[in-house]
């Protein structure tokens, strides 16, 4: 199936569930987003700060870029001024780095929360302790240069459906703790992504509002 078809296809099924569609363009060629943007796509997921600085510049500005990877402090200075969305917030300093350049290009930096849920050591995220600290005004009222629009998880890449479903719930629930104990105007949590190509159907079953899909829209990717 092409592109357009693919995106046209998620798109119907996602909206059935009130999920939307964050279409993973990394390594992409701009053609390639441009051939999803034709089908109606806005939102896409880059996973380097440099190269979603040059799909921007090259492509539609009503496009929604969303920074989906592991973000390095130094980094965060070529996507601040337009960069809709970053959803691999995974340490405090990195929090006040986005605040740093979000209040050099003046405006507020939405942002959602990386936790850890998989199973494997190596994943970046924050365990539960560690985003409840953040989240306490003594840090967050430092940085009103962010908003905390949800939070974002990774489950363990494998076969067993019934682990990623606790995975996922996991996430669902702290989210909802979240939620009620925090909610306001600068913690908004509106946003709980999770859910790739291979599991996005459990994670819409567990509460997900963003789904990240990539190779099953533009193909598999080769790293070179
Ligand atoms: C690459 C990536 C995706 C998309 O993965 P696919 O399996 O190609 O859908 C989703 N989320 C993150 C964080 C990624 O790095």
């Amino acid at each position: 199936m092409s592109i357009q078809e693919n995106i046209k296809q998620y798109t119907e099924e996602l909206g059935k569930e009130n999920c939307r569609l964050c279409a993973v363009s990394k390594t992409k060629p701009a053609e390639d987003i441009a051939e999803a943007y034709e089908a109606g796509q806005r939102i896409f997921g880059e996973n380097k700060a440099q190269e979603m600085a040059s799909k921007y510049e090259e492509l539609p500005k009503d496009i929604e870029w969303h920074m989906i990877g592991h973000l390095q402090r130094n980094k965060v200075k070529y996507i601040a001024p337009f960069v809709s969305l970053i959803h691999s917030v995974d340490s405090e300093r990195l929090l006040k780095e986005i605040n740093k350049q979000g209040e050099k290009a003046d405006r507020v930096i939405p942002c959602l929360l990386q936790v850890h849920i998989a199973e494997e050591e190596s994943k970046f995220g924050l365990d539960r302790d560690e985003v409840m600290a953040l989240l306490q005004p003594e840090i967050l009222g430092e940085m009103p240069h962010i908003e905390i629009r949800g939070l974002m998880g990774m489950a363990t890449n494998t076969d067993d459906d019934a682990r990623v479903r606790k995975e996922f719930a996991s996430l669902k629930s702290l989210f909802d703790t979240v939620k009620q104990g925090f909610d306001s105007e600068r913690i908004t949590m509106k946003e709980l992504s999770m859910g790739m190509s291979g599991d996005y159907r459990v994670a819409m079953a567990e509460g997900s509002t963003l789904v990240r899909i990539g190779s099953a829209i533009f193909g598999a990717r080769n790293y070179t």
